[in-house]
């Protein structure tokens, strides 16, 4: 782990949703449960067809990953909810999720949790979410963490360059005499 980059700035980390961000899970969702409310229909989703080896790139995630790939001082890293407790149909969804990535040349350290809230574990004053689920954005901010709540990159992306400036900021005014 590099905490500083080369202008002596602290490294910032930049946690990437998978899932209503770069991965279009609802499209293919929708197929075994149109009501998504079955947790019964999930399971069979994640342990019978292998959903999320399957689902295809939002529209606009090629976008939001040239910008990211770009950044500067900047560490990307993925930060994914297995949706569940449940030892096997847990292990299950990680390694189906890491297939994918590799699948779709996403090279970035993945990192799984088992709910919504447990994102927060990662919120530091350094780091930033993107996320499509104000039930992680919420309690990641709350634990002093910058939240990004996606709908669309081109918004995403403007937000996430002000984020990075103001935390360079802070910074700034910090070190100061
Ligand atoms: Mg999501």
């Amino acid at each position: 782990m590099q905490y500083f980059t080369m202008y002596n700035r602290p490294m910032i980390t930049l946690y990437l949703d998978m899932d209503g961000v770069l991965a279009d899970f609802n499209k293919e969702y929708t197929k075994y449960d149109p009501q998504k409310e079955d947790r019964k229909k999930f399971r069979d989703a994640v342990l019978t067809h292998k959903i999320f080896e399957k689902l295809d790139f939002m529209p606009d995630t090629q976008e939001l990953l040239n910008h990211v790939s770009k950044l500067n001082g900047v560490n990307i890293e993925i930060l994914t909810s297995m949706g569940t407790h449940e030892p096997t149909q847990a292990n299950e969804a990680k390694t189906q999720k890491l297939a994918w990535l590799n699948k779709k040349n996403i090279p970035y350290k993945a990192n799984f949790v088992h709910d919504k809230q447990e994102k927060a574990k990662y919120a530091t004053p350094m780091s930033i979410l993107i996320d499509d689920s104000s039930g992680c954005i919420g309690p990641f901010i709350a634990a002093g963490g910058h939240g990004i709540l996606h709908s669309h990159s081109s918004e995403t992306i403007a937000i996430l360059d002000s984020t990075i400036l103001k935390i360079h900021s802070v910074f700034a005014m910090n070190v100061l005499p």
